[in-house]
């Protein structure tokens, strides 16, 4: 199910450089030979420019993409926590108890197969008032290797499936490890979706020290800071202990410390 209304997608600058570059290389190579270490060496230096934008996360060389939540929201002292690569019924059930603790909403990026494979759980995260996102649907490591068609699958089969769990389709999306390729935004603007990356994360499915976790999230902590957390795929402290579990409780009392108040990235875009 995605009733989600597509939009025009509109290349950046990078992106309608390099389609006049190519074309105009081929051009200058057949009407002048000699020309060709020129026109390969342009070509190189555009791959290796896009290739760059699509491993920096927070980069807007490919696309739109969410880092901060827009000024309406910070004005209304709001602040977004996305917690990635769920559902996992070993974890989430204690995030989404610790959340309701402190009144605060979150929005789930949710792998599609996982979604599928614990619907009670998506509708769990539902039911106590979060938004369930889209984080593709096998959350392949190479993800940023596939061509258009392969995103398109990965992206609506996850739609589709995180749609009917939930009741409605999601309405942002983040790449596995935020790394993504020019293909990915023409298929988001198609599927309506808009992409999320995040202010900060704190590593935290490698870094077993909740404190250092904790210290990354909090660093400047402010209105309009959109937080990356794990419940799936997070690493554990030497207790064995879940790091989101052992991060969250103070993570949320230095929000309500710093009179902020945790939103989904839906409200916050209201
Ligand atoms: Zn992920």
């Amino acid at each position: 199910m995605n009733d989600r209304p597509s939009r025009r997608w509109r290349p950046t600058p990078l992106i309608s450089a390099a389609l006049i570059l190519h074309p105009g290389a081929l051009a200058a190579c057949l009407s002048w030979p000699q020309s060709w270490p020129w026109a390969l060496g342009s070509v190189v230096i555009s791959h290796l420019a896009l290739t760059a934008a699509g491993l920096w996360p927070r980069s807007r060389l490919l696309g739109p993409n969410l880092t901060r939540l827009p000024p309406r929201s910070i004005a209304r002292g709001e602040i977004a926590l996305t917690i990635d690569d769920g559902p996992e019924p070993a974890v989430t059930p204690a995030v989404l108890d610790l959340l309701d603790r402190h009144g605060a909403r979150a929005s789930f990026f949710c792998i599609g197969e996982r979604a599928a494979a614990y619907p009670d759980l998506i509708a769990e995260i539902v039911r106590r008032g979060h938004a369930v996102e889209n984080h593709s649907h096998h959350h392949r490591h190479h993800f940023s290797l596939f061509g258009p068609r392969r995103i398109h699958r990965e992206l609506a089969e996850a739609q589709a499936q995180i749609g009917v769990l939930a009741g409605s389709p999601p309405h942002f999306f983040r790449a596995p490890a935020g790394l993504r390729n020019p293909f990915l935004e023409p298929v988001l603007a198609g599927l309506g979706l808009q992409l999320a990356s995040w202010t900060r994360r704190g590593f935290d499915t490698r870094e077993s020290r909740p404190e250092k976790v904790l210290a990354r999230l909090t660093r400047n902590l402010a209105a309009g800071d959109i937080l990356l957390l794990h419940d799936g795929h997070c690493a554990r402290t030497t207790e064995k202990r879940r790091v989101i579990l052992e991060v969250l409780p103070p993570l949320l009392d230095a929000i309500r410390a710093a009179g902020l108040r945790p939103v989904t990235l839906r409200q916050a875009l209201q």
